[in-house]
């Protein structure tokens, strides 16, 4: 027998380095449930990495493409979606009917709505994320109920599933009728007991044998579940069904718990109980609960088969990634989009103390936040679109475009009911934000709760993800072979240091400097903050390193620091985003406030989110050091100005390609008794006015309004040859158009049972 080989001499560094410290790390690593690794490894690292890396190329982001639309996805959103559009009416649909019009349901199965993921060879629309994005964004502006109706079978409706995952059988069974909308699907993942923490779901399967529609002796599984909340289940056809499967009787090899598992239901399968509705705050798209106790099934029912039994974590965590950087940030850019333009002209027609009230500076702080959080939210939409379209799937940053554009989308409509004053609080079908405003707690629970999503998710998945050495070194200490996982560590362990080291040195040489040595190519208004935000990189870089160093695993249980490591991450994200965008639409003069805003805006937040991390780290001497690398010369960066508030609310209030630009997208109504199209009315005609009215004004400085109103003043005028003739026309018709703007709905006394 040959003796077994000698293992190579270790060089000094393995041995005394590396090989001491791969023993500390290993006890202090907090060891990844299953779930956990699954939700990790689902997705890829895109702009992400390169914001962690500290150094971020931003070449990289501006040769992406600018995102376009081809010729046959703008034709849809001229065509079917206008027109789904034009057959909405959101009064109707959510206080008298609660529900969308059955024209409405058959107009949407028909004309692919829950198709636009499917390939074109099952009959689909496959079209673009951007193209998807901006379908639901063109519905939302319209209506929330029926945007999310279309939302849901194309994110994690099966469809999204099947495409990944399904047998072939499945995939040509299927595709086509959900493509033809023959089937409704929903996806049933929450349980009473498991929201937030899904993977603890109890709902179970057991493998069984047992006559099934005729057939003897069927392999299946007996399924016992309670579900709630499931979106498109009360009319669903087709129920996704997430539960873990068992099975005691080892009937399919030697394991008994067999992990998450994901089937597809008809539900007209016998024992399915569904059809009861929730009533999710006035927004009444169709939610509800499901359940069914030994409900059997055939083992070919289980989404890909046998052999993806117990991988239904991991399929949910890769699809819900897509969907969660689509869907929900192209509904809240949407509503940006509707108060940037509906709410932007009532504050220029609406008046007080003799004064458009957005001319007023505390109205036009709550408009300049309209109109920037709107530029920031379209540009990480699409460009989180145009990051899908090349086939990355950044689950990073699809939980920052959740987060952050819910959470914005939440601030502009408050905004906008403020502005709107008692017009926005009275229900009615004049009233445009009142079902935005009542739906906003429904985009920031769903597809991971937004508390949840900032302080456990975004950083905590990108740590470990996106950073350029902790997955290596991770995965080093997963490596079977303890040669390798030793070479592994100490190639990781010795890129990290030296990460470290120079991220330490480029945060305070920047700091010093005010990031004047970093080299930016070519002119550009964006590039002082490209600059800014390259020194904030190399400090998020050095600040995540010092955490993970000092806080090791228990920095997963610091939820405050973990989340604003998040929005150090995210801003540095939406910064980026309004970058490109502005650049991609030719850098225009008259988006320089918006950009300006947006930036000053994301660095103000991200020293923010730094001050309040150091503030609260627990090792004292370590965040005065970390203070004095990142902010030497104290804090740097102010939040946007007044002067450019105030030139972005001057924006909204009259008509313009800037105004134009921003609101591009949404639905404009033909119709001109509808809410946006009489705005838009009122603002050309009040605008048209002005110049008179200011003559008519200052003319009759002592005139007193008295019961001869309006006709009085405007006799007086021509009159005293104040005014002409034309000039009166011209007030009458911007009074009236005003007067019919600010009216609100008001309704009979409900009858006296
Ligand atoms: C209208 C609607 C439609 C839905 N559609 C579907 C569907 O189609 N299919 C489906 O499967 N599910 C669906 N859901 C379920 C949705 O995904 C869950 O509501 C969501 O996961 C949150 O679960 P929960 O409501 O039980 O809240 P909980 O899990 O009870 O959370 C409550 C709060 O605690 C916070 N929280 C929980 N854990 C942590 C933590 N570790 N750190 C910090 N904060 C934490 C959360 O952020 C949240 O703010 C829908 C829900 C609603 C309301």
């Amino acid at each position: 027998m040959t003796p077994p080989l000698e293992p190579p001499p270790r060089n000094w560094r393995l041995r005394w380095i590396s090989e001491p410290l791969l023993k500390v790390f290993r006890r202090i690593t907090p060891r990844m449930s299953q779930t956990e690794r699954e939700a990790l490894d689902a997705g890829s690292v895109w702009w992400d990495g390169e914001l962690f890396s500290g150094r971020p190329k931003w070449k990289k982001l501006r040769q992406l493409p600018t995102p376009q639309l081809s010729a046959e996805e703008q034709a849809f959103l001229d065509g079917p979606v206008d027109e789904l559009c034009s057959m909405l009416n959101d009064w109707e649909i959510t206080a008298e009917r609660e529900d969308l019009p059955p024209e409405v349901w058959e107009f949407i199965k028909k004309n692919g709505f829950f198709s636009l993921i499917i390939p074109k060879s099952y009959g689909g629309l496959d079209y673009s994320a951007l193209a998807h994005s901006a379908t639901v964004m063109k519905i939302s502006t319209r209506s929330i109920t029926a945007a999310v109706t279309v939302m849901v079978p194309n994110s994690l409706g099966p469809a999204k599933l099947l495409l990944e995952y399904g047998t072939r059988e499945q995939k040509d069974y299927y595709l086509p009728r959900l493509a033809a909308g023959e089937e409704v699907p929903c996806f049933a993942l929450t349980n009473p007991h498991a929201g937030s923490d899904a993977g603890a779901i109890p709902d179970y399967g057991i493998v069984c044998r047992q006559d099934f529609q005729g057939q003897k002796d069927v392999l299946g599984m007996r399924l016992t579940w309670e579900k709630r909340y499931i979106t498109l289940g009360p009319v669903a056809t087709l129920l996704g069904l997430a539960f873990k499967l068992y099975d005691p009787e080892q009937l399919l090899g030697q394991e008994e718990d067999l992990g998450i598992t994901l089937a597809l239901i008809p539900t007209d399968t016998e024992g399915v109980n569904i059809g009861r509705r929730h009533n999710p705050l006035n927004i009444p798209f169709m939610t509800g609960p499901n359940s069914g106790e030994n409900v059997f099934v055939p083992l070919h029912w289980i989404i890909g088969g046998q052999e993806r039994i117990g991988q239904g974590w991991r399929m949910l965590m890769e699809c819900l990634a897509d969907g969660r950087g689509i869907s929900l940030p192209a509904l809240s850019t949407g509503a940006g989009k509707l108060a940037a333009r509906g709410i932007g002209a009532y504050a220029r027609i609406r008046t007080q103390f003799k004064l458009p009230i957005g001319r007023f500076e505390g109205v036009e702080e709550a408009l300049a936040r309209i109109g920037a959080y709107t530029y920031i939210m379209d540009a990480a939409r699409s460009l989180t679109a145009t990051a899908l379209d090349r086939g990355e799937k950044p689950s990073v940053i699809s939980a920052i475009v959740k987060y952050h554009l819910t959470e914005r989308m939440r601030k502009v409509v408050n905004d906008a009911m403020d502005i709107l004053g008692g017009a926005g609080i009275c229900l009615g079908p004049r009233n445009m934000m009142a079902r935005a405003y009542q739906g906003i707690p429904i985009s920031i629970t769903v597809e991971g709760a937004n508390i949840l999503t900032r302080s456990m998710i975004i950083f905590g998945q990108g740590a470990i993800r996106s950073h350029p050495y902790v997955f290596k070194e991770l995965e080093a200490l997963g490596e079977e072979d303890p040669e390798l996982s030793l070479e592994k560590f100490d190639r990781a362990l010795f890129g990290h240091i030296r990460f470290v080291m120079m991220n330490s040195l480029r945060s305070l040489f920047h700091a010093l400097t005010s990031s004047l040595f970093i080299f930016i190519q070519g002119p550009s208004p964006g590039r002082r903050y490209y600059q800014h935000l390259t020194r904030m990189s190399a400090a998020f870089a050095l600040l995540t390193d010092a955490m993970l160093i000092s806080l090791g695993g228990t920095l997963k249980r610091r939820e405050s620091l973990s989340a604003r490591l998040g929005d150090i991450l995210s801003h540095l994200y939406l910064a980026s985003a309004v970058l490109k965008r502005f650049e991609d639409q030719g850098a225009p003069k008259s988006d320089q406030a918006l950009l300006h805003w947006s930036c000053q805006h994301c660095l103000s937040e991200i020293q923010q989110a730094i001050d309040g991390l150091l503030q609260n780290v627990p090792n004292r001497p370590l965040a005065l050091l970390l203070r004095w690398m990142i902010f030497p010369l104290g804090r740097h960066f102010s939040p946007p100005s007044d002067k450019i508030g105030h030139r972005i609310a001057e924006q909204l209030l009259i008509p313009s390609s800037s105004r134009d630009r921003l609101t591009d997208g949404i639905y404009m109504p033909k119709d001109p008794d509808e809410t946006i199209a009489r705005l838009e009315d009122a603002l050309e005609k009040v605008i048209r006015a002005d110049h008179s009215e200011r003559k008519l004004r200052q003319g009759l400085q002592n005139y007193k309004m008295d019961h001869r109103g309006l006709e009085g003043m405007l006799e007086a005028g021509i009159e005293n040859g104040i005014i002409s003739t034309q000039d009166a026309e011209l007030i009458r018709a911007a009074d009236a158009a005003r007067t019919q703007v600010i009216r609100v709905d008001d309704f009979p006394q409900p009858p006296v049972n």
